[in-house]
């Protein structure tokens, strides 16, 4: 762990083991923190608040800066730990590494460009004056899952850092070497002693503490909604700030007069990066009748090519899931559509025999004829299952979209611009897609869910709004 700038372990001597997911071996040891360890940390953070706060904004851009370049360095070394700790290929770990580093420096670019500004209002009293300023707020508590450890811990830090917050990360348990490595080269970079820390530990413990202690002033969290639901309820006790990025079944639709080639395309994509363990992954399919059967078939081919590998085989196009549980839960949901009659046309069970035995390898799976009722309509399919549905018409394709407690992202597939604006201005999501999927995180546009996939944004100049307040003040009058 890194607390107060330098290497920490944990009182109790407990540590977390780190399994490589697709092959159950140790690949490392790393302390777990208790209430001790974290409120260290949180002590840190607090007390290397107010000299952060008050650099000037380009003086933090010349920190974050220099750790972002010392980050750049270790990619390989950042990427080979992720690969390890959580399974994806090794090609998708360097980019998810760089974009932690274009993230920051994203962001240390804002706080230099003089856009963390508040404004000034005229004042209906002759003489004075009204100014809204921006302070930050101080200490973050960051709560990161395991799924894009790394470009969802920079969502969070490198916003909160630019405009003069402190931060302590807390990691999943199974992900935690790589977010280590890189607030390590940050610290090393520059950052002052305290200003970024990472502790790692139970949610139920650590994450508990980040929640209650009333030193943290805002909790920035990435996980499950029934999670997010309990971080915020007990956030509230203490009037804390809350984002809360939360699950999400993104429907895809595709039009009658869509590409059909394109749609499939991305649609496989979409489902299948990251071993379908994406937030934004393309988690239902509504296809028009008349372009069905092409989409069916073309979707199910991409899945039954797909190269499914341990991620450090440099031909991996998919990895293992990360869990015995997820795979059980993938298991569980498909025969739960198999049972009410869905038909299964790639995939549908484990890898077997070498490399795959030791991993938690799934094939990548694609249903159709699924039911109504069926689970994989109503709850979140975080693995490679993909169910697919012919519908009549767009009117019934909106309608099955928008029934989810789930708002996070969406796609339309269609030739027609208009029939895109309609349907996506229908569609309730945070983010929505035309004729594309979710394959590039887009560090200029605001990211973030509606319903039960949360609220805040990430991403953009309007992340600044969650991660500072505004004050007013009056000068001169009578
Ligand atoms: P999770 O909710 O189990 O865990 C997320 C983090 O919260 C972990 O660090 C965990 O230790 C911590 N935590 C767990 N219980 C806690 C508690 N009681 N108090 C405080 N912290 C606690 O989520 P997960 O399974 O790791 O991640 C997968 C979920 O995350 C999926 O639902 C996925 O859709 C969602 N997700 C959302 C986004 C987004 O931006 N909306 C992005 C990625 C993942």
């Amino acid at each position: 762990m890194v607390i107060d700038g330098k290497p920490a372990a944990a009182r109790s001597g407990a540590t977390v083991e780190i399994h490589d997911p697709a092959t159950g071996e140790l690949v490392d040891r790393v302390p777990q923190a208790g209430v001790e360890e974290t409120r260290q940390a949180i002590d840190a953070a607090h007390k290397a608040f107010r000299a952060w706060a008050d650099l000037l904004p380009h003086q933090r851009f010349q920190v974050l800066m220099k750790g972002a370049a010392l980050a750049r360095q270790h990619l390989d070394e950042v990427a080979s730990l992720l690969t390890r700790e959580q399974g994806k290929p090794l090609r998708d770990s360097k980019i998810e590494a760089q974009r932690f580093v274009e993230n920051i420096e994203f962001y240390a670019a804002i706080a230099a460009s003089g856009a963390i500004r508040g404004k000034q209002v005229p004042l209906s009293v002759p003489g004075a004056f009204g100014l809204v300023v921006r302070r930050p707020l101080g200490v973050v508590g960051a709560i990161i899952p395991w799924n894009f450890p790394l470009t969802l811990l920079a969502n969070k830090i490198a916003p909160a850092l630019a405009v003069g917050n402190t931060v302590v990360a807390k990691p999943a348990s199974s992900t935690p070497l790589s977010t280590i490595r890189l607030v390590e080269l940050m610290n090393e970079g520059g950052l002052p002693p305290g200003v970024l820390n990472v502790v790692v530990g139970p949610g139920a413990v650590v994450g508990q503490e980040l929640i209650k202690n009333s030193k943290v002033r805002k909790i920035g969290f990435t996980g499950e909604t029934q999670t997010g639901k309990q971080v915020m309820a007990e956030a509230a006790s203490d009037l804390k700030h809350v984002t809360l990025e939360l699950g999400g079944s993104d429907p895809a639709i595709v039009c009658d007069d869509a590409d059909v080639e394109m749609a499939s395309k991305a649609i496989a994509i979409g489902r299948f990066f990251n071993c379908g363990q994406a937030c934004l992954a393309v988690k239902r399919v509504f296809v028009h009748e008349a372009v069905a059967d092409q989409v069916i078939e073309k979707v199910t081919a991409r899945a039954k090519r797909l190269k499914v590998a341990p991620g450090t085989d440099p031909s991996a196009q998919m990895g293992p899931m990360h869990t015995a549980g997820g795979r059980e839960t993938i298991e569980a949901q498909l025969k739960d559509a198999v049972d009410r009659g869905a038909r299964v046309l790639a995939g549908g069970n484990r890898l077997r025999g070498e490399p795959f035995d030791r991993g938690f390898f799934f094939e990548p799976t694609v249903i159709t004829d699924v039911p109504p009722d069926a689970r994989v309509w109503r709850e979140e399919t975080f693995g490679p299952l993909l169910p697919i549905a012919r519908v009549k018409s767009l009117d019934e394709a909106i309608e099955r979209a928008n029934d989810s407690e789930f708002g996070l992202g969406s796609s339309v597939f269609t030739r027609d611009i208009k029939k895109a604006q309609q349907t996506i201005d229908r569609l309730d999501a945070g983010y929505s897609w035309i004729n594309q999927v979710n394959l590039v995180a887009y560090d200029e546009l605001p990211f973030g869910g509606t319903k039960h996939s949360g609220f805040g944004k990430e991403h953009g100049v309007e992340v600044l709004d969650f991660y500072t307040e505004e004050k007013s003040v009056v000068m001169g009058g009578v």
